[in-house]
C-alpha cells in the first residue's frame, strides 16, 4: 500500500467542504451520478470508434445503499481509472477544482451548485473509498485500484481484485447525514435530480405484478425487476417529428401530475450560436399570475440543475412550465455573472421569439380558437408585451381587444374600426372601456347607443398594459373609462352644446344637488349642458386619478396613501327632467326629494350604492309606487 498527503497549496478544505453548503448536501448524489455518467459515455464514444477490445456489456448504472454498513455505493461500468489516474484525477484534478469552486462560493448564490464535483461526497461521508478498474486493463489477472480518504490531505492507494470494468464510489455516511440511507430519501433524490439522464440508473429492485392464466384459472403473480428510475431519452431530446400531441401531454403529466392539461407547447431545439433543447408548456392561467411560478426546470445534458431560473428566462416566461435543457449555461458562477453572460442573453431572446412565433402560427392557423383562448393566454401575451419590447412588437400580430360584445379584434383593425367615431379634437383614437360590465351595463349601453364600442378591460395587468400602449405615440391611441366623463365629453370635441337654462336656475340646480349629494364624501358638483337624451346625473371618476389610485392599490404603500375616493356628480342641466321637472318645482321638500333620487339612481348605475344606502333607496322606491 502506498500513502501520501493530496497536493495543495491552500490550507486543508475538508472541514469547509464539510460546513459549507449546510442545506444542499443532497447535491453529492447528484455530482457522483454525473461523474459516473460521464465515465460511462466517454466508453460509448471510444466502442464507438472501435477503440475497445470488448464488448462493453450492460452499463446500468447501480445506486446500492447499506445501511447496516451505513454506507451508498455509486457503481458504473464505465472507463474507469488507472493508477496514475487516481492520482492525477482524485487527487489534483478534483482536488484543485473544488477549491476553485468553494472559492467562487464565498460570492454565495452558485446556481444549482454545480462544479464542487466529487469532493462534494466529503460532504455527507467521513470516508471515501474508490475502487476502480480501466477499461485498458483487459489482461486475466489485472488488478484495480482502490484509493481510501478519510476526509483529510491523507490518502491511501492499494492494488485490490476487481473483476469488472469501472468505479465503485463508496461513501461512508456520517451520523449528522444518516438520512440519506433512508430508501425514500435517497428515492426523493434520485428522482429530484436523475430522471432524465442518459444512463439507465438502477436503485434495487420492484415488485411487478402480472396476471397469469384466464377466467376462473386467473391469478397474480409477482416478480422481481430492476428498479430503473430514470427515462434515458426523455421527450426534448426527441426530433419534434416523431412526437405525437399525447406524448407532450403525458410528459406535461409527469413533470406536474396536479396541474390541469396545458394549452399547448413549443419545442426548443437549437445548436447554434448555443445549445439549447426543451418543451415549454403554456399553462392554462385565467385572469391570475401567481400560482405557477418556479415551474421550468433547468437541466444541463439531461443533469437536473434547478428549478429557480429566474436569471435565465425573462421574469415574463416564467409563467410557462417545462423544460430546458442548456450545456452552454454557465453553472459554476454566481448569479450576478450569469445575467450579464452573453450566452445567457441569447438565449432569452431566442425563447421569447420562439415563444412569440408560435403565438403568431396558432392566431394565423386557427383565429375562433385562438380567440377562444384568449382568456387563458392575454395576461402572459401582455405581461410580455409590458416587459419586452421586441415582443410588444411582434404580438401586434395577435394580441387582441375584446368588447363588451365579445368580438375580437388585433390592434390595427379595432383603430380603423373606431376611428371614424372616436377620435377626439387632439386626433387622439379614443378606446372606450369597462373594469366590469355587469355593473356598468346602463352606461355602456348609453355609449353604445351614441354608436360608441365599449372594450372589456377586467384582467389584472390591463391597466399596466393600456398605459404601455398609450406610450406607443405610432399607434395614437388613448383608452378611457365610461365612467371618467360624461357620454358628451368621453371623446373630446370641441363643439361648446347650448345650454336651455340661464345661468341663474343652472346655480339654483347646482345648489340643490350640492345639498343632496352632501358634503365630505370627497364628491363634487357639476352643472352641465349635455344632450337631452344623456342621462340626467352621471357619476365620474376622472381617468388620470382613478388608474393612480389603482396602480396604487396593486403595488401596495406609495405617496398617494391619503388620497380620497374622489368623484364628480354631473348633473345635465338639458335634461327633461331637470328642466321640465326640477327647476319648475317649488323650493323646498319636493325638490331636493328628485335631486336626492336622481342622484341615487346615478350611485346605482355605477354600482357605488350599497348597504344601508342601498336598502333606503329600495324602500323610498317602493314607496314612491
Ligand atoms: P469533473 O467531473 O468536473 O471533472 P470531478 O471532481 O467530479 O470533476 O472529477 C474529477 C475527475 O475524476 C473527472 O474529470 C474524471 O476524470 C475522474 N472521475 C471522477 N469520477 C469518475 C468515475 N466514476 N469514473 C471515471 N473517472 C471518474
Amino acid at each position: 500500500m502506498q500513502k501520501g498527503t493530496i497536493s495543495v497549496q491552500t490550507e486543508n478544505i475538508f472541514p469547509i467542504i464539510k460546513k459549507f453548503l449546510y442545506s444542499d448536501h443532497e447535491i453529492f448524489l447528484r455530482e457522483l451520478i454525473s461523474n459516473a455518467v460521464d465515465a460511462t459515455t466517454k466508453l460509448q464514444v471510444l466502442a464507438m470508434r472501435d477503440a475497445l477490445k470488448t464488448e462493453i456489456g450492460d452499463t446500468t448504472i447501480q445506486i446500492i445503499v447499506e445501511p447496516d454498513e451505513k454506507r451508498i455505493i455509486v457503481r458504473d461500468r464505465g472507463i474507469g481509472m488507472t493508477e496514475d489516474e487516481v492520482l492525477k484525477y482524485l487527487n489534483q484534478i478534483a482536488f484543485s477544482s473544488a477549491a476553485e469552486f468553494l472559492e467562487k462560493y464565498q460570492d454565495s448564490g452558485i446556481i444549482g451548485h454545480f462544479g464542487l464535483g466529487f469532493y462534494s461526497a466529503f460532504m455527507v461521508a467521513d470516508k471515501v473509498e474508490v475502487v476502480t478498474k480501466s477499461y485498458q486493463q483487459t489482461a486475466k489477472n489485472a488488478k484495480g485500484v482502490k484509493w481510501t480518504c478519510e476526509g483529510s490531505p491523507e490518502f491511501s492507494i492499494e492494488a485490490v481484485k476487481k473483476d469488472d470494468r469501472g468505479t465503485d464510489v463508496i461513501l461512508y455516511i456520517n451520523e449528522e447525514n444518516k438520512d440519506f440511507l433512508e430508501k425514500h430519501r435517497l428515492e426523493g433524490l434520485l428522482e429530484k435530480y436523475c430522471k432524465f439522464l442518459p444512463v439507465p440508473i438502477q436503485f434495487g429492485t420492484r415488485t411487478e405484478y402480472e396476471t397469469v392464466g384466464e377466467g376462473d384459472d386467473a391469478k397474480q403473480e409477482s416478480r422481481e425487476v430492476a428498479n430503473i428510475i430514470n427515462e434515458t431519452h426523455p421527450i426534448w431530446k426527441k426530433a419534434p417529428t416523431d412526437l405525437k400531441d399525447e406524448d407532450y401531454q403525458k410528459f406535461y403529466r409527469t413533470l406536474y401530475p396536479m396541474a390541469p392539461e396545458p394549452m399547448f407547447w413549443i419545442h426548443l431545439n437549437i445548436d447554434f450560436p448555443f445549445n439549447l433543447t426543451g418543451v415549454l408548456y403554456f399553462p392554462k392561467l385565467g385572469n391570475t399570475m401567481e400560482v405557477t411560478r418556479n415551474k421550468i426546470h433547468l437541466y444541463s445534458n439531461q443533469v437536473f440543475v434547478t428549478d429557480d431560473v429566474r436569471d435565465i428566462v425573462p421574469e415574463w416566461l416564467l409563467l410557462l412550465h417545462g423544460v430546458i435543457d442548456s450545456p452552454d449555461i454557465p453553472l459554476n458562477v454566481s448569479r450576478s455573472y450569469l445575467q450579464s453572460d452573453g450566452n445567457v442573453k441569447k438565449i432569452s431572446e431566442y425563447i421569447a421569439k420562439k415563444v412569440a412565433d408560435k403565438l403568431n402560427d396558432l392566431f394565423k392557423s386557427d383565429r375562433d380558437a385562438f380567440e377562444k383562448k384568449w382568456r387563458d393566454l392575454g395576461v402572459f401575451v401582455k405581461y410580455g408585451m409590458i416587459s419586452d419590447q421586441k415582443f410588444q412588437d411582434r404580438a401586434m400580430n395577435f394580441a387582441l381587444l375584446e368588447n363588451t360584445d365579445n368580438a375580437h379584434f388585433l390592434l390595427p383593425d379595432y383603430k380603423e374600426k373606431i376611428k371614424a367615431n372616436q377620435t377626439d379634437k387632439h386626433s387622439k383614437i379614443v378606446c372606450i372601456y369597462s373594469q366590469d360590465p355587469d355593473s356598468q351595463h346602463s352606461l355602456i349601453k348609453a355609449a353604445k347607443n351614441r354608436g360608441y364600442d365599449v372594450l372589456k378591460m377586467d384582467t389584472v395587468l390591463d391597466n399596466h398594459w393600456m398605459q404601455h400602449i398609450e406610450y406607443r405615440s405610432d399607434l395614437g391611441l388613448v383608452f378611457v373609462r365610461v365612467d371618467s366623463d360624461t357620454l358628451d365629453k368621453l371623446v373630446q370635441k370641441d363643439e361648446e352644446k347650448k345650454s336651455v337654462l340661464s345661468e341663474k336656475e343652472v346655480e339654483t340646480v347646482k345648489a340643490v344637488f350640492e345639498k343632496a349629494v352632501g358634503e365630505n364624501n370627497g364628491a363634487s358638483v357639476e352643472c352641465a349642458p349635455l344632450a337631452p337624451d344623456d342621462l340626467p346625473v352621471t357619476i365620474t371618476k376622472p381617468e388620470f386619478l382613478r388608474r393612480m389610485k389603482e396602480m396604487q392599490a396593486l403595488h401596495g404603500a406609495g405617496g398617494l396613501g391619503d388620497f380620497p375616493d374622489s368623484y364628480n356628480v354631473v348633473v345635465n342641466t338639458n335634461h327633461p327632467l331637470v328642466v321640465e321637472k326640477l327647476v319648475k318645482m317649488k323650493k323646498g321638500k319636493e325638490q331636493s326629494g328628485l335631486a336626492q333620487y336622481l342622484y341615487e339612481v346615478a350611485l346605482l348605475q355605477q354600482g357605488m350604492l350599497r348597504g344601508e344606502a342601498l336598502t333606503e333607496f329600495v324602500s323610498k322606491t317602493l314607496g314612491r309606487l
